[in-house]
């Protein structure tokens, strides 16, 4: 999950606000010292923890909230505000038209997946992107970029012995709309690296040069950043292995103050695991206020939906099993389960276990045959699958009557999860209602 421990921390901090009987003083204070540890644990940068803390104990202490709030709800907001600016607050992402993208970064950062997720990113959106395999530096790189480019149906060019020629060689030949320029890294930014960049961007003259940078470094993010744009002047940043470090808060609050935008993120090894960087979608992510959007957008990406409808009813449908087993069907589509949930209202905050997911993912296929064997009648009305059903069911599909039974277990705790993602306590009663509102998760 993306931050998970970070998010935690927060959401329970914030707990503890609706808890308190009255905001005072004290109140204030200890929520900002449980603000601060969490930052700091995710090695955010002392004087930016400072800075933030300042701000929102200027604002509660001394501001009053603004009509028709209350303080309680003025403090949340204030620290959804501050977050938000904390981490980025501008939101990124790449125009939509014919554009040249040079990729470099450290050795190890994710240049190369990152460069193979932008194609795909591109593709979805209906442009035809091509590979450029620049790194002649580390023997299999070539090959590492023309698998990429083979699984994601992308033209790659790779012709040329050094990145010059194979850049200059590409220029000339390719026809496609969208042309990305993978580099090769070294350990540090020296001077080979720098002047290999620099003749690359001579060459290429990029739209775009995307740094690329491993959240796990943290808040050495903000050096690496500012090194690289004073070498070739980036124009964004992309943010790689947030799914896999505690330090994923540090490195995008470093990022904030470098002077360079994060433009994406990712979240995975799979080419999909990409998303354009929105720092108040991430924020209500992270606070557990899930994200609609991201949902919608995935849901477009993977070609289930033109619209909001049918995701919505991913989320809430009217649930028979014939929902359920489309619901199987478009998770599959859209990725791992575990990142779905993420972007639940109300999922998000459930601690569900990432090898329990797992596993539910494995069985999910299989659920799909046992569905397939049930009866018009039972899958429009599930509950009347009792005892010799389940045994006709387990027998046409192969599989045990435990499973069946276990089938039917899962699709009566999702119907029950779908009713409290929908109108979920949380989000029905306490300050979190109204102000999920007002952050425009529309609930
Ligand atoms: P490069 O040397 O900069 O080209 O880095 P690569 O693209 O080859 O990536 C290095 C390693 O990091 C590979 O094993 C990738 O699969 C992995 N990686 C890249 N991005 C992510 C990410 O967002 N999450 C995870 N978990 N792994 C990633
Ligand atoms: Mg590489």
């Amino acid at each position: 999950m993306v931050l998970e421990r970070f998010g935690e921390s927060l959401r329970e901090t914030l707990k503890k606000i609706t808890r308190f009987g009255s905001i005072d003083k004290e109140a204030v204070e200890s929520i900002i010292r449980e603000i601060q540890r969490s930052l700091l644990q995710a090695d955010a940068d002392v004087a930016l923890v400072f800075e933030l803390s300042k701000s929102i104990r200027k604002k509660v202490l001394s501001e009053k909230p603004p009509a028709g709030m209350t303080l309680k709800e003025y403090f949340i907001k204030t620290i959804y505000d501050e977050l938000v600016k904390f981490l980025g607050e501008e939101k990124g992402e790449l125009e939509l038209k014919p554009q040249k993208i040079l990729i470099i970064g450290l050795f190890g950062s994710g240049k190369t997946t990152t460069s193979g997720k932008l194609a795909k990113w591109f593709k979805i959106r209906g442009l035809t992107p091509a590979l450029v395999a620049c790194d002649t530096h580390r023997p299999a790189a070539k090959e590492q970029l023309k698998q990429i480019g083979k699984a994601l149906e992308v033209k790659v060019y790779d012709k040329g012995k050094t990145p010059e020629e194979i850049a200059k060689h590409a220029l000339k030949e390719a026809k496609e709309d969208v042309l990305i320029f993978d580099s090769s890294g070294r350990d540090a930014l020296d001077e080979a690296l720098a002047k290999e960049l620099k003749n690359l961007a001579n060459i290429i003259k990029p739209d775009e040069i995307l740094l690329i940078i491993p959240a796990d470094i943290g808040q050495a993010a903000r050096k690496q950043a500012e090194e690289f744009n004073r070498l070739v002047g980036i124009t964004g940043i992309v943010v790689t292995k947030l799914d896999g470090t505690a330090k994923g808060g540090g490195a995008l609050s470093a990022t904030a103050v470098s002077g360079a935008k994060v433009k994406f993120i990712t979240t995975g090894e799979k080419p999909e695991d990409i998303e354009a960087y929105d720092p108040r979608r991430f924020v209500g992510r992270l606070l557990g206020y899930g994200d609609i959007q991201g949902l919608l957008e995935k849901a477009k990406e993977a070609g289930i939906s033109p619209d909001a409808k049918t995701a919505e009813r991913i989320l809430s449908g009217r649930f028979t099993m014939k929902d359920f087993y489309e619901q199987i069907s478009s998770m599959q589509k859209m990725g791992s389960i575990s990142k779905i949930m993420e972007m639940v209202p109300g999922f998000s905050g459930l601690k569900i276990p990432k090898h329990m997911l797992e596993v539910q993912e494995e069985k999910m296929k299989r659920w799909k045959y046992a569905i397939d064997s049930m009866t018009e009648e039972e899958r429009e009305n599930p509950d009347i699958i009792k005892a010799s059903r389940i045994t006709r069911i387990a027998k046409g599909s192969g599989m045990s009557e435990e499973d069946v039974r276990e089938l039917l277990k899962y699709f009566k705790q999702v119907r029950k999860m779908m009713k409290v993602a929908k109108g979920g306590k949380a989000f029905k009663r306490g300050p979190f209602a109204k102000l999920a509102k007002q952050f425009g998760f529309g609930l």
